[in-house]
C-alpha cells in the first residue's frame, strides 16, 4: 500500500506534487516525500518526514524543492516501525546519471535479490524490498534507461508500479500483471503519472489513459512513448480487485473502472444474494457507503446514516485512565438514536479483517437502541495475506482464515452476517469471466507462484 505522483515539465512541479499526494493521502499515512528535479544547478532535491503530507511540507519546503520535474511518494505503515519508513522517493546518484524512484508494491522475491546483492558487497541503507530496484537499476548496463528498467523488472517478481525519474525524462511502469494502478495525465503540455485518477483530478489533469500491465511509459521533452517489459510477455494482467473493493479512492477511476460505481454494485449484487428482514441499510462510514447505498436502492430499504463518523480524529490520542467502552471505535464512530432505537439494521461494510472494529460497531449499535443487527460485507471472507503490497496482517489473525462465517457471527454478535460471493464480486467488477483480477485474499489463488515467503507482520489500525 502506497502512492505514487510524478510530474514532468510545470513551473510548479514540487507544489503540484504536493497537492497530488493529498489526493493520494488514503494510499498511505506514515510518510510522505517529494524529489524535484530540472532546477537550475541541476540537482535532484529531496524532502522527506514522517505523518500526513499536510504536516510534512511547509511552504518554504516546497519553495526549497523548486525545480521543473518532481515525483512523490505516501507510504503507508508497515512493520518495522520507527524511523524506517520515510525512504520514499529514493534519490541515488548512479555511473549514470541522477536517479529517483517511487515504488507502489510489493516484490516476492526481493529477499532473494537483496540476499545475493549484499554477498558481492552492496550496501542497503533501508530494510524495505524497494531498494532492491535502485540496486538493479544502478547496475543494469545498457544505454538507455528504459531498457535498464527492462533489465531490472525481468529479475523481480510480484507487483510494482514505478516510477523513475532522470535528468532527462520520467518512466512509468506497471509489471506485467498490473497489480497496482497507474494513470497517465496531461497538464499545459507537461504530463502527470499517478497511482489513481483523483490525484489528476485535483490538479486539473487531463486523464490520458491508463498505463497498462506490462507497459513502460516514457515522457519527456519529446512527448509520450510507449515500450512493453519484454520478460513476460504471455502474463495475464491481474489487477488488485481488493483496490476496487476498499484501497482505492470511490472518486478514482482505476483499472478502467469507476470505483465508486464498483463499490454500489458489490452492494447491490450483496442484496440479492444475502438479503435482510430489516427496517433501514446503515454503512460503516466511510469505507462502507457506496456498498450501503446499492443494497439499500436493490432491496428497497431506506438508508439511514446510523453511525457517524468524525473527521477530527488524530492519529495519536490519551487514553482516559478509567476504561470506557470501545473506546478506540467511539472515537471515529457515533451512533445515532434517533435513527437506530427499535430498528432492525442492516449494517454494511467493505470487508471484515480481525473482526475487533465489526464487533465493536455491532455493540455500539445495540447501544443505541438498534432491536436486531444483521452485518452485510460487500466482499467474499479475507482468508489469505496479500504478498503484492496489500497490508494484510498474517493468517493466524485474519478472523476468516480460522472461523466459519457462522463463527465469525458469534464471535461480532450480530444477528445474521453475510458476505459477498466471489463470483457475485467479479461481476460488479465488472469481470464475470474472473480473468481480470486478482482474488488471492479471498480464494488463496495466488498468481506469481512465488508466495513462499510470509509477509511481515503489520498492524492494521482499523480504519
Ligand atoms: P475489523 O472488524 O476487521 O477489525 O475491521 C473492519 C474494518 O477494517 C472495515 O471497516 C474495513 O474497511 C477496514 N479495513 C479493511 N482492510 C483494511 C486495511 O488493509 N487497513 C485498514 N486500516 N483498514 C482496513
Ligand atoms: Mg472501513
Amino acid at each position: 500500500m502506497c502512492g505514487v505522483f510524478g510530474i514532468w515539465s510545470h513551473p510548479e512541479a514540487a507544489k503540484l506534487a504536493y497537492l497530488g499526494l493529498h489526493a493520494l493521502q488514503h494510499r498511505g499515512q506514515e510518510a510522505a516525500g517529494i524529489v524535484a528535479a530540472g532546477r537550475e544547478d541541476a540537482r535532484f532535491v529531496r524532502h522527506l518526514g514522517r505523518g500526513l503530507v499536510a504536516d510534512v511540507f511547509t511552504e518554504d519546503d516546497l519553495a526549497a524543492l523548486g525545480g521543473t520535474h518532481a515525483i512523490g511518494h505516501v507510504r503507508y505503515s508497515t512493520a518495522g516501525g520507527t524511523g524506517t519508513e520515510n525512504t520514499q522517493p529514493f534519490s541515488v546518484m548512479t555511473s549514470k546519471g541522477a536517479l529517483a524512484l517511487a515504488h507502489n508494491g510489493n516484490l516476492v522475491n526481493a529477499k532473494e535479490i537483496r540476499d545475493a546483492l549484499e554477498r558481492e558487497g552492496a550496501i542497503f541503507s533501508t530494510p524495505g524490498d524497494s531498494e532492491v530496484f535502485v540496486h538493479l537499476l544502478a547496475r543494469a548496463r545498457a544505454p538507455r534507461l528504459v531498457d535498464r528498467v527492462r533489465e531490472a523488472a525481468a529479475q523481480v517478481v510480484g507487483a510494482y508500479t514505478l516510477i523513475v525519474m532522470h535528468d532527462s525524462g520520467m518512466i512509468g511502469v506497471r509489471d506485467p500483471q498490473g497489480f497496482r494502478p497507474l494513470v497517465l495525465g496531461e497538464l499545459n503540455g507537461g504530463y502527470v503519472l499517478a497511482s489513481e485518477t483523483s490525484a489528476l483530478e485535483l490538479i486539473g489533469a487531463k486523464l490520458i489513459r491508463e498505463v497498462k500491465p506490462g507497459e513502460i511509459v516514457s515522457v519527456d521533452q519529446h512527448g509520450v512513448h510507449s515500450e512493453r517489459l519484454v520478460h513476460a510477455p504471455d502474463a495475464q494482467p491481474r489487477s488488485c480487485i481488493f483496490e476496487l473493493v476498499y484501497f482505492a479512492r470511490p472518486d478514482s477511476s482505476i483499472f478502467d473502472t469507476s470505483v465508486y460505481e464498483a463499490r454500489v454494485k458489490m452492494g447491490q449484487q450483496l442484496a440479492t444474494e444475502q438479503p435482510a428482514d430489516a427496517d433501514i441499510v446503515v454503512p460503516v462510514p466511510d469505507s462502507g457507503v457506496p456498498a450501503a447505498l446499492g443494497f439499500a436502492e436493490a432491496s428497497g430499504l431506506p438508508f439511514r446514516h446510523g453511525l457517524l463518523r468524525s473527521h477530527y480524529v488524530g492519529r495519536t490520542f490519551i487514553e482516559p485512565e478509567q476504561s470506557i467502552r470501545h473506546f478506540g471505535v467511539k472515537l471515529k464512530l457515533g451512533p445515532i438514536r434517533a435513527v437506530l432505537e427499535g430498528k432492525r439494521v442492516v449494517v454494511v461494510d467493505d470487508s471484515i479483517v480481525r473482526g475487533t472494529t465489526s464487533r465493536k460497531i455491532v455493540a455500539m449499535l445495540r447501544g443505541a437502541g438498534a432491536k436486531e443487527v444483521h452485518m452485510r460485507i460487500s466482499s467474499p471472507p479475507s482468508r489469505y495475506p496479500c504478498f503484492y503490497g496489500i497490508d494484510t496482517p498474517t493468517r493466524a489473525e485474519l478472523i476468516a482464515a480460522t472461523k466459519s462465517v457462522e463463527e465469525i457471527r458469534e464471535f461480532i454478535t450480530a444477528d445474521s452476517l453475510g458476505y459477498l460471493s466471489e463470483s457475485g464480486l467479479h461481476l460488479a467488477a465488472g469481470d464475470p469471466d474472473e480473468e481480470r483480477f486478482c482474488n488471492a485474499c479471498f480464494t488463496g489463488r495466488y498468481t506469481t507462484g512465488r508466495e513462499l515467503i510470509e509477509p511481515r507482520l503489520v498492524q492494521i489500525d482499523g480504519r
